[in-house]
């Protein structure tokens, strides 16, 4: 890290839980300096270098189970048409997307409804819900790019660059969407109450929220699935409980995604409402794996920057595979540099910019037929195949090794 990295000032440490109020929340992990973006890539190495960075200081909320930076700033954030979030370029993605929006459309006959996504990001989820359940939309995110799709596609549903909060101005709809934005969200409970006074006491209203699942990450200590832009840390009971106290009946609480997501369907309750499903039921199980995260964190990474380093030193040409949050966040808790070249990504989007932080320059899948890596580390292991199928018709011969 270049000593001129601009610091966003250190909010004072919050001292009770953004998610139930509950005062003394136990930090468990802490991140010096982070990136405070790790989806907005930068045009040059030198600007990526001096990007500000922020303090993560993730803590245990004994009372409701939810974990959170309590020294997050919203104020350090910056959500635009540059920010690169889309996992849409990997047909694996696209096909979790689709069968998602099918299961969505059979399950709650979404068909023939007005969509309203919040934090659509580039919006192809509203897109697949429109096309596949003859629906209308109108999708709201301060990234969103309409330029991406068809004037077709376009006639289904609308993307407005804005963002959510409460006093939004109204906008008649159905179902209410918002997949991968509540973990962006320092203030949780603000924002869920906030949802739930918009979309009303309707009983045919649908809420429906996708956020990674926290549980997986204590459990693997998948440290590279912590960093700044994610304040807000769930695992299916604290999600459950959240929304519950926020006054809504949940019809669905289920994994998906090989289990890095947790999805939950609701409709507005006149109160808050009753937990009845097992899933819920992890509060304990938390704090264990919260326990275990601790414990098994610093030889985990130990481990891992000994690993990068040997492969380096043996002259094996590691890069990584999948330019995205993982990977800022890998390489800034493992203070990667030069170890480590390349990193690719499939969206084009990315490809000839910069990460923040370390400053690695993101290149197209086909430099590797120059570059000649024997080792890919791949930031998710759930892209295995279809990695492993490119490497093949690229002709590179590595060993590809999930983070
Ligand atoms: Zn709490």
């Amino acid at each position: 890290m270049s000593a001129d990295t601009a610091r966003a000032p250190q909010p004072k440490r919050r001292e009770t839980c953004p998610g139930c109020g509950a005062p003394g929340p136990r930090s468990f992990h802490r991140v010096e300096s982070a990136p405070v973006h790790s989806c907005l890539l930068m045009a040059s190495a030198a600007q990526a270098a001096s990007y500000p960075t922020g303090g993560i200081d993730l803590a245990f909320c004994a009372s409701c189970g939810f974990i959170s930076n309590l020294i997050f700033d919203p104020a350090a954030q910056e959500y635009s048409p540059q920010y690169e979030e889309t996992q849409h370029f990997s047909p694996l993605f696209n096909a979790f997307a689709e069968d998602l929006a099918r299961r969505l459309i059979e399950r709650f006959d979404v068909r023939g409804r007005t969509i309203l996504e919040v934090g659509c990001g580039k919006g192809e989820f509203l897109d697949v819900l429109c096309r596949l359940g003859g629906n209308r939309g109108v999708g709201i995110d301060p990234g969103a790019r309409p330029e991406r799709f068809s004037a077709e596609a376009l006639e289904r549903f609308t993307l407005v660059r804005d963002w959510f909060a409460r006093g939004f101005r109204p906008i008649p709809h159905d179902v209410f969407v918002c997949r991968h934005t509540l973990e962006h969200a320092g203030e949780t409970r603000e924002f869920v109450s906030a949802v739930r006074e918009y979309v009303g006491a309707r009983p045919d209203a649908l809420v429906f929220f996708e956020v990674p699942d926290t549980g997986r990450v204590l459990r693997e200590q998948a440290f590279w699935d912590v960093y700044y832009e994610h304040c807000s840390y769930f695992t299916p009971g604290s999600l459950a409980r959240l929304f519950r106290s926020c006054g809504f009946e949940i019809l669905e609480l289920e994994l998906d995604f090989a289990g890095q997501y947790i999805l939950l369907m609701a409709r507005p309750a006149p109160g808050p409402t009753a937990p009845r499903f097992p899933l819920e039921d992890d509060l304990a199980q938390t704090r264990r794996e919260v326990e275990l995260f601790e414990r098994e964190f610093p030889g985990q990474a130990a481990a891992w920057r000994r690993r990068v380093r040997a492969f380096a030193g043996d002259g094996l040409r590691p890069v990584v595979w999948g330019g995205g949050s993982k990977c800022v966040a890998f390489f800034t808790a493992l203070g990667i540099g030069r170890e480590i070249e390349y990193v690719v990504d499939v969206n084009p989007h990315k490809q000839g910019k910069y990460l923040p932080g370390t400053g690695h320059e993101v290149v197209a899948p086909a430099f590797l037929e120059s570059y000649r890596p024997r080792v890919v580390l791949l930031m998710n292991a759930v892209y295995r195949e279809e990695v492993s199928r490119m490497l093949r018709s690229l002709g590179i011969d590595a060993e590809l090794v999930a983070v």
